[in-house]
């Protein structure tokens, strides 16, 4: 269990609904990452989409880890909260220049490339600025993350990443572009992965379009394999920190690496999802036809992934917390949230303790695409956060 009675009831004296960040989680799992990780000398940028709140920046920075930036502000708050401009990578398919002189001032480590058209915009705008870009190619490897189909990225009829068939074309524009230094291969084939195969199937793929470089005399510092390594959101508690020995033991075992070369992961998810909650407050129940409806405080503008890719997450009540279902009886509710669109349902048929107006309600798992994906919409205020070193 993560919360325990005296934290339920600071809990009760805040507003609501907030994002509550575990931090002593989040470092414990920094920790393994680093454990793991170190073993095989592998490299890990932290994906700043999946949460930027600063405090939790700052002690990613603080474990040592470099950043994985999709767009230019994120480049900007990346070098603020102490990453190493050294240790930042810079993806997206539609990187503006404003967004690519960003990058270019702040001297980063690499841009992964997506397109033939994107290699000869950084070449221009790095000559105009005297500088050569490091870059790395974006392959798509046509590799089913056999994930939600909104967060699948892999696939030859997705718009990531550049195709194989495309590679040629690529290599002979290299020749000419003189600001450019391709430095690496770069993969990311979605998010949410749990079935580790998956990532094997990634090894092998990268295994032959190294082979096919290597035929043509290309060999690259720098291979990176991307992030996606999923969570346990059905039973949180039961696997709060993922698995990333396994993860990795993955890499070991099925990525071919050539001597010297750098072994690069841009992880997310798996770093801070499971660190945040996002408490609410009932504020009515409804009967309906054939449920009830437990309507919260919280809706689809602080947590936006139920109703974006059906996504679940583990639904609580915090102010039945300690007694069995049993004691109190148990009925089925869709909890739902309060803006106007039939999509703001966080989960449908949730058995929970009987709930009444005013109990807390924790969605689980929210620390990643969370309160990043927050909106205004329904002119709604911004959630607060609150840490578990200050509460
Ligand atoms: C989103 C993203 C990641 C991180 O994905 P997670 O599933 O959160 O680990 C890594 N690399 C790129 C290019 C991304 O777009």
């Amino acid at each position: 269990m993560q919360f325990d009675k005296e934290q339920i009831k600071k809990f009760n004296s805040l507003e609501t609904p907030f994002y509550y960040y575990n931090l002593d989680l989040l470092n414990k799992t920094l920790e393994e990452l680093n454990k793991e990780s170190s073993k095989r000398n592998y490299k890990i940028h932290y994906a700043l989409k999946a949460n930027s709140n600063d405090r939790i920046l700052k002690i990613i920075s603080g474990a040592g880890l470099g950043a994985d930036c999709v767009s230019g502000n994120e480049i900007t708050k990346a070098v603020s909260a102490g990453f190493k401009n050294g240790e930042i990578v810079f993806a997206g398919v539609g990187k503006s220049d404003k967004e690519i002189r960003t990058a270019l001032v702040n001297n980063i480590a690499c841009f992964n490339v997506e397109s033939v058209q994107e290699l000869e915009v950084i070449n221009s705008i790095a000559s105009a600025q005297n500088k050569i870009a490091p870059l790395a190619i974006r392959i798509n490897p046509n590799v089913d993350a056999n994930t939600h189909h909104y967060i699948t990225t892999g696939l030859e009829e997705n718009k990531f990443g550049i195709n194989t068939w495309e590679l040629p074309a690529i290599i002979e524009k290299l020749s000419s572009l003189k600001n450019i230094n391709l430095i690496g291969i770069h993969f990311h084939i979605g998010s949410q992965i749990t079935d580790l195969n998956i990532f094997k199937g990634l090894c092998l793929r990268v295994n032959e379009i190294q082979k096919w470089f290597d035929e043509r005399n290309f060999q690259f510092k720098s291979i990176n394999a991307g992030g996606g390594l999923g969570i346990n959101y059905e039973d949180p508690d039961a696997e709060l920190i993922p698995d990333f020995r396994s993860y990795f033991d993955v890499f070991h075992k099925f990525l071919e690496v050539r001597p010297d070369q750098e072994i690069h992961f841009e992880i997310g998810r798996a770093i801070i999802g499971q660190c945040g909650s996002l408490i609410s407050r009932v504020l009515y129940i409804k009967e309906g036809m054939s449920t009830n409806f437990a309507i919260l405080d919280a809706g689809m503008t602080e947590l936006i992934r139920p109703a974006l890719y059906q996504s679940y997450h583990k639904i609580e009540n915090l102010s039945n917390f300690g007694f069995q279902i049993s004691d109190f009886g148990f009925r089925k509710y869709d909890v739902v949230g309060p803006i106007c669109e039939s999509s703001d349902t966080f989960g449908k048929s949730i058995l929970l303790p009987e709930t009444i107006r005013g109990n807390l309600i924790a969605i689980r798992s929210t620390g990643a695409y969370g309160e990043e994906m927050a909106s205004g919409y329904n002119l709604r205020e911004k959630a607060k956060s609150h840490f578990s070193d200050k509460i």
